[in-house]
């Protein structure tokens, strides 16, 4: 399993990266874990516009799944449309929400382009992959995910504070990603994103193999969200999100 960082910048795109996106492929399939702001421009290093086998969104915020609107456009009217369906695994409310964002009546919405599967917690299959979605904690409905693909496994967040339910997405995980939004400052709210110091206290109560700190907002200094991280109690490595890195989990 292989696994691309497309976009790790936090609530907004910035300089370096967009907004949440990763690639994940396992034999010849590749499915996405977001598709948040100016993720589908990034995305075409990687792969080719129209390779794109499943999507799965964590949450309904604009940095998670806005570039579903264009990638509507490309998919209903590029060069060989009509282009095969893709399945987008998404809270319940993410045609409507989607349609309304593009400016399109729910019905017919992007149905032309994208089947909506509402997400509930649990396991499923997905091409080679076993996904496991479990309720993180965030002001709304939003996902963390478990991907399996024969011995390898990759754990996300997406954006959560603390949450029991992402210590058993990520229980053994190879990699975990995890957001690290916040630095650490009296009175941070809860039950919206986590610091670099409990970002690293999920990874080691999960025990998995490596921790990736995103989700970076582009107003932290990041080599603080880094420095926080080693206060968390985890002694695997652990290292900042890069848009363009890849993981090879065997
Ligand atoms: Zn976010
Ligand atoms: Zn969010």
């Amino acid at each position: 399993m292989k696994v691309t960082i497309v976009g790790c910048s936090g609530s907004y795109p910035g300089p370096d990266s967009p907004a949440s996106c990763y690639l994940i492929e396992a034999d010849g399939f590749r499915m996405l874990l977001d598709l948040g702001s100016g993720s589908l421009g990034a995305l075409q290093r990687h792969i080719g516009l129209y390779d794109v086998d499943a999507i799965c969104l964590s949450h309904l915020h604009a940095d998670h799944c806005l570039d579903i609107c264009g990638y509507h456009v490309a998919r209903t009217y590029g060069p060989e449309a009509p282009y095969p369906v893709v399945p987008v695994y998404a809270p319940a409310a993410a045609p409507g929400r989607l349609a309304a964002a593009y400016g399109m009546p729910e019905e017919p919405g992007l149905e032309t382009a994208f089947d909506f599967v509402a997400l509930a917690p649990g396991s499923f299959q997905i091409g080679p992959f076993t996904l496991t979605a479990g309720l993180v904690n965030h002001p709304v409905e939003a996902y963390g995910f478990r991907v399996a693909n024969g011995g390898a496994c990759v754990a996300y967040s997406g954006d959560t504070g603390e949450s029991n339910e992402l210590v058993k997405l990520a229980t053994g995980a190879d990699l975990l990603l995890c957001e690290a939004s916040f630095i650490e400052a009296p009175d941070l709210p809860s039950g919206l994103h986590l610091t670099g110091r409990q970002a690293a206290e999920h990874a080691a109560k999960a025990d998995v193999g490596r921790l990736v700190l995103t989700h970076l907002v582009p107003w932290n200094d990041q080599a603080v969200v880094l420095d926080e991280a080693a206060g968390g109690g985890y002694d695997g490595p652990v290292e900042l999100a890069r848009s363009g890195a890849v993981y090879d989990l065997a």
